[in-house]
């Protein structure tokens, strides 16, 4: 057969040749805009001239710090499709770890959303790579910025060439993309996605037993395409010829049931959280919803409750599906095999609140502390994946080596599997606490909070909450006799300084001891428990 590569340009080409009247719907701050694949092919197109013209080369990196919509798509394909690499940035790190990430992978330039420019004005003197900044706005005139050079998104375009031509020349084992994930200690680690990883994940979320994304599709992602690339639904969608919904900066509930209803969207994809925010605003207005096939839910466990709430109240079927950042993301999502449609409804709402089977094309293992475990729903172990959209490494990281094993990523994800083979996240070995699908470390928080001179040791578990699925608690030994003298307010506000606001504990629990192992580890699983029994004595 031919060697042909798979390159994320060709995605976009083949949106341009087949799909050039399909549109991408796009709500920015100031307004709602339509394009057509052909529009966006040809914008996307001058942007990779004038990229070109700013000195961009094969492998540079092009860093974003934006929300979800079409310039971001574009700068989605512009970036691999010229041999340069897209860069994600998250926008709701701290300062430090944006700093760090930015100067880790060494961004030439940056593309900023108009209400994310003060951030960077902020932090840009310690910024040690970037050499172009690129504001996107829809007004004619640049704001007033310290920032230098800063270039307006749409002056760039309007002197590109829209005629410029996807590079060939490119491997497709070569970087397409990267993105950060947080580590448990220390700062966030890179992951590189080659363009072949994301092609073939594309292909996995067009089979009808995953995602089953078609021209059809009206797609609204709200997983920020910082997140994993929009868990890759950009690329599939452009590629497929589906509409895409794109909902812009700082979307509500409201904004997202608007959409659904006026743009009939057919499948949307984000964390628990945000279909908690839905599910109120559905029970709250009166919206048509009855265009949604599938509302794809991962990032963190969902709920029972909430998937019964979306399909039984609202008949909007909904997925839980299961990935991370080394993974592309899709590793798993749990749909009912054709006789598991027998089981009682019960059954099958439990069978589909775990998190399903592996998609075609990767491999897993279990491995337990007596090796590989039994497919039984019952022994634990930890999930150790392969894959062709399964990193192999951390980018440039010493940290590599705690986690890519002989061939196999550890994802820190300890599990039970069932007799179908259907995966249950049950616990995981890697000490952050996911609230409202970002990372917080847990080992960050008690080293900060063990600075204080009153505390003698720290620990800080999740507990578990109805809006954000996990927050965190902290658990405080204080030297002897300083008990009555520092109060919960006393460690917040020791602690807030040097953390985000929603990285802050929801409370201090004051003991007298933390349970800990033989070896002196802290035993968080115990101390969850403690915790829990703290807030319901009655058990
Ligand atoms: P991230 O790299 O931020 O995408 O986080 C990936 C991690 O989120 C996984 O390793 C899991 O710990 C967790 N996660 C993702 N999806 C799910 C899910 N459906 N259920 C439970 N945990 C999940």
């Amino acid at each position: 057969m031919m060697q042909v590569p798979l390159l994320v340009g060709s995605l976009l080409e083949h949106a341009e040749q087949f799909f050039s009247k399909k549109e991408v719907i796009s709500q920015t701050h100031d307004k709602l805009h339509r394009f057509t694949y052909g529009e966006i092919g040809q914008r996307t197109r001058r942007l990779m001239s004038t990229l070109n013209e700013l000195g961009i080369k094969n492998g540079d990196r092009i860093g974003t710090l934006a929300w979800n919509h079409h310039r971001h798509l574009e700068i989605y394909f512009a970036a691999p499709g010229m041999g340069a690499v897209l860069h994600t940035i998250n926008i709701r790190l701290s300062p430090e770890d944006i700093i760090y990430i930015i100067n880790h992978a060494e961004d030439k330039v940056l593309f900023i959303d108009e209400d994310i420019l003060p951030l960077i004005e902020h932090i840009h003197t310690h910024l040690t790579t970037v050499e172009a900044f690129v504001v996107m706005t829809d007004k004619a005139e640049l704001p007033d910025s310290t920032i230098q050079p800063l270039y307006s998104y749409e002056e760039l375009l309007s002197i590109g060439d829209p005629n410029y031509e996807f590079a060939k020349d490119i491997d497709e084992n070569q970087p397409a993309g990267m993105c950060y994930t947080s580590a448990t200690t220390g700062k966030p680690k890179g992951v590189v996605y080659s363009h072949r990883a994301i092609v073939l994940h594309s292909y996995a979320l067009g089979l009808v037993d995953t995602a089953a994304i078609s021209e059809s599709d009206v797609s609204m992602p709200v997983v920020p395409q910082f997140h994993v690339n929009a868990w890759g639904t950009p690329f599939a969608c452009t590629w497929f010829g589906s509409t895409q919904v794109m909902p812009g900066p700082r979307f509500t509930p409201k904004r997202l049931a608007e959409f659904i209803e006026r743009f009939k969207v057919t499948i949307t994809a984000g964390v628990p959280t945000i279909w908690l925010g839905l599910l109120k605003e559905l029970e709250q207005g009166n919206y048509d919803t009855s265009s949604l096939r599938a509302v794809l839910c991962g990032g963190s466990a969902a709920p029972l409750g909430l998937i019964k709430a979306f399909e039984e109240k609202h008949k909007i079927p909904f997925y839980h599906a299961y990935g991370a950042t080394e993974t592309t993301p899709l590793v798993t999502i749990s749909r009912l095999k054709s006789y598991q449609q027998n089981l009682s409804k019960e059954e099958k709402f439990a069978e589909r609140a775990r998190q399903g089977i592996l998609v075609p094309g990767l491999q897993m293992k279990v491995v337990g502390n007596n090796g590989e475990i039994e497919w039984n729903g019952k022994e634990m172990g930890e999930l150790l994946l392969k894959g062709p959209w399964i990193a192999d490494e951390y980018y440039n990281d010493a940290r590599s080596d705690d986690a890519f094993i002989e061939g196999w990523f550890h994802t820190g994800d300890v599990v039970t599997v069932d007799e179908e083979g259907t995966i249950k996240i049950v616990d995981r070995t890697k000490d952050l606490i996911k609230s409202g699908g970002e990372w917080i470390s847990s080992v960050e928080i008690e080293n900060a909070i063990m600075a204080h001179d009153a505390v003698f040791e720290a620990s800080v578990v999740a507990i578990p909450d109805e809006k954000w699925q996990e927050r965190p608690v902290a658990c405080v030994v204080l030297h002897e006799g300083l008990e009555e003298k520092v109060t919960k307010e006393n460690i917040l506000a020791f602690l807030t300084p040097h953390f985000p606001k929603w990285w802050l504990p929801d409370d201090v629990l004051f003991f007298e001891e933390i349970p800990k192992s033989s070896v002196g580890k802290f035993l968080k699983r115990e101390l969850r428990e403690q915790v829990k029994a703290r807030y319901s004595p009655q058990g």
